[in-house]
């Protein structure tokens, strides 16, 4: 490539998850125990930047993306309640269903939070060492709406918090999902 180009080369991975949820606080029907099918779309970027790519010509290959984030996706969200910390009263419900499985956030998870959580928190820990960061989350609460996080500057190859672990608990003997 000519060291003068200005193209920027970036990733788009999308990714799909079911999951409950409540607004703490939210004035209406949100502050309801209810769900959707979530969709993020994820776009990484080369961690040097520019138009850099490997010998077959790829940012990255997108089965590594899908793995990496899809994976986490699965393992922590995908079928689980999201809870704000502060949000006593939903945690104190949902410790007595069996079986179940649950994350508590550090914000209310409005898809805002949830974009940005999934941009500054879980995408630099699962895209350790790919050689690339994300730059842009966009969570599709529903097909009309849409929460956006981007970074504003070329951002850091790893960010300092680790993400937290979804709760399950379940007696049962073997789970499919
Ligand atoms: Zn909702």
């Amino acid at each position: 490539m000519a060291d003068a180009s200005t193209t920027q080369l970036a990733l788009i991975r999308q990714l799909k998850f079911c999951a409950g949820h409540r607004l703490y606080r939210h004035e209406s029907k949100c502050a309801f125990f209810h769900g959707h099918n979530y969709r993020v779309d994820l776009e990484v970027v080369a961690a040097k930047g520019g138009d850099e790519v490997d010998e077959v010509g790829r940012v990255v290959d997108f089965s590594l993306i899908k793995k990496r984030m899809l994976g986490w996706l699965d393992d922590h969200w995908d079928h689980a309640f999201l809870i704000y910390e502060e949000d006593k009263n939903a945690l104190a419900a949902i410790q007595m269903v069996e079986p179940v499985k649950y994350f508590v956030m550090p914000h209310n998870p409005t898809a805002e939070n949830m974009a940005r959580y999934l941009l500054e928190i879980v995408a630099p820990h699962v895209l350790t060492d790919l050689g690339v960061i994300a730059r842009q989350v966009s969570l599709w609460e529903t097909s009309e709406s849409c929460a956006v996080a981007t970074r504003s500057e070329h951002p850091v190859a790893i960010g300092p918090a680790m993400p937290g672990t979804a709760i399950i608990k379940d007696s049962r003997s073997s789970v499919t999902s």
